[in-house]
């Protein structure tokens, strides 16, 4: 197969052509090559790596009714992203070899995308009991307890060792449950809107213990959704002391704030919640000067009747997958930041932080995942538009840009917008 378009990724920019040949990047080049039948031009389409999203919830098993593994992969699909890190609270959760085989296993039969499922820190990651670092290591690419995290110091300082003995990191949900609670950013407008508020500590506290465990122990531990000020001070910080520590954001927290919840929408509420402005503007420097690794979905859908009531009472999380790369879009025009350094958070950085092999960029060998993307064209984010079961998102209604026209996995067309002839 040869692809003909406007070509971004981190070893090559600029127009050209991609031969692939058995599922595989074989090279990239400017001038049209001689050989191949099967030929797709899209020349003014941006023709870029497979998307990667280190973190999903696909609720398989256990909650069919908000996600499953098939629908959350035609999700994926359909947003760009081939290649996902499922989180383990699923039903139960994601702590044995043998359930997690059986993730691998229905990721395979389903056969859209790459699922790399996560493994629980703690069993049923209730915090108590550590789960068998060694008989999982080779089953998983991270251990978390997403969702939460174990709240005594001495359990997930254990885990950090175990986790650097087995060589894989551990992905953390920053949060002191005793400081959170609420269902909103505590500060002006949680005051204003009447709704309980989360304190920022709830997080910067947790982001502290988990770098001086890294510190201490020498694990790679990646701090997911981060969300304040303070937490990506301290990150930097820790950073500049060479700690092996990385850090996430999602792309709702770079485009809702606080004030947003002014129509108390339970499709706002989210943990951690929707920062201020000022945390905002902080998570925007923290992505553009490294602080920040990666950009990341926490796609979280639920049914309609699940979130169908008030804020205080709906449950935390926002669908998220199908709507990440328009967000690149959104973010890259509103804060003036290249494209391409955004498409790097959610291709070849995770990749890289991770372990994932040859993907996420275009380079002789790698992976033959591809997405072919009109930047001009929009799409309306409609309970009917979305793939997902979860239509619980704060972008439902509008208008986005960048369709996805064409999804390649390892080399063959999985999912096929309206508009592509
Ligand atoms: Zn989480």
């Amino acid at each position: 197969m040869i692809i003909k378009g406007e070509i971004l990724s981190h070893s090559y920019q600029g127009k050209g052509y991609i031969v692939l040949k058995n599922g595989l990047i074989k090279k990239v080049q400017q001038d049209k090559p001689k050989e191949g039948k099967d030929y797709i031009d899209a020349e003014d389409k941006l023709v870029i790596p497979g998307l990667i999203d280190m973190h999903a919830h696909f609720r398989e098993p256990g909650y069919e009714h908000r996600e499953t593994i098939e629908s959350g992969s035609k999700a994926a699909i359909h947003g760009g992203v081939t290649t996902v890190a499922v989180m383990p609270n699923t039903n139960p959760a994601l702590d044995s070899p043998r359930i997690i085989e059986h993730v691998k296993q229905r990721a395979h039969e389903v056969g859209l995308i790459d699922i790399f499922p996560t493994s629980a820190i703690t069993e049923g990651r209730k915090g108590n009991k550590l789960v068998n670092f060694k008989s999982l290591a080779s089953h998983v690419i991270a251990f978390s307890d997403d969702g939460t995290t174990p709240q005594s110091f001495k359990i997930f300082l254990e885990a950090a060792k175990f986790a650097r003995a087995v060589g894989k990191p551990i992905a953390d949900h920053a949060e002191i449950k005793e400081l959170s609670g609420g269902s909103m950013r505590e500060g002006q407008f949680s005051k204003r809107y009447g709704v309980s508020g989360i304190p920022d500590i709830a997080e910067s506290i947790a982001v502290a213990r988990d770098i001086e465990v890294a510190r201490y122990t020498g694990a790679h531990i990646h701090i997911q959704h981060l969300s304040t000020k303070a937490s990506v001070e301290i990150l930097k910080n820790a950073k500049k002391r060479t700690i092996p520590v990385t850090g996430e954001v999602t792309h709702h927290h770079l485009l809702f704030t606080d004030e947003d919840l002014k129509d108390r929408s339970p499709f706002k509420k989210v943990n951690p919640p929707l920062p201020t402005q000022e945390d905002q503007e902080a998570l925007v420097k923290g992505l553009i000067d490294g602080t920040i690794d990666i950009i990341v979905t926490d796609h979280a859908p639920y049914s309609k009747e699940e979130k169908s009531t008030d804020i205080e009472s709906a449950p935390f999380g926002i669908s998220g997958i199908e709507t990440l790369l328009s967000s690149l879009f959104l973010i890259a025009e509103m804060y003036e930041i290249s494209f391409v350094s955004l498409l790097e958070k959610v291709t070849w950085k995770p990749a890289k932080i991770f372990n994932l092999g040859l993907r996420g960029d275009f380079a002789p060998g790698y992976v033959g995942d591809i997405v072919i993307v009109d930047p001009n064209k929009r799409w309306k984010v409609t309970e009917k538009s979305l793939l997902s079961k979860g239509k619980n998102t704060p972008f439902l209604n509008r208008t986005l840009p960048g369709v996805v026209e064409l999804t390649i996995k390892n080399g063959k067309i999985v999912y096929r917008g309206d508009n592509v002839d």
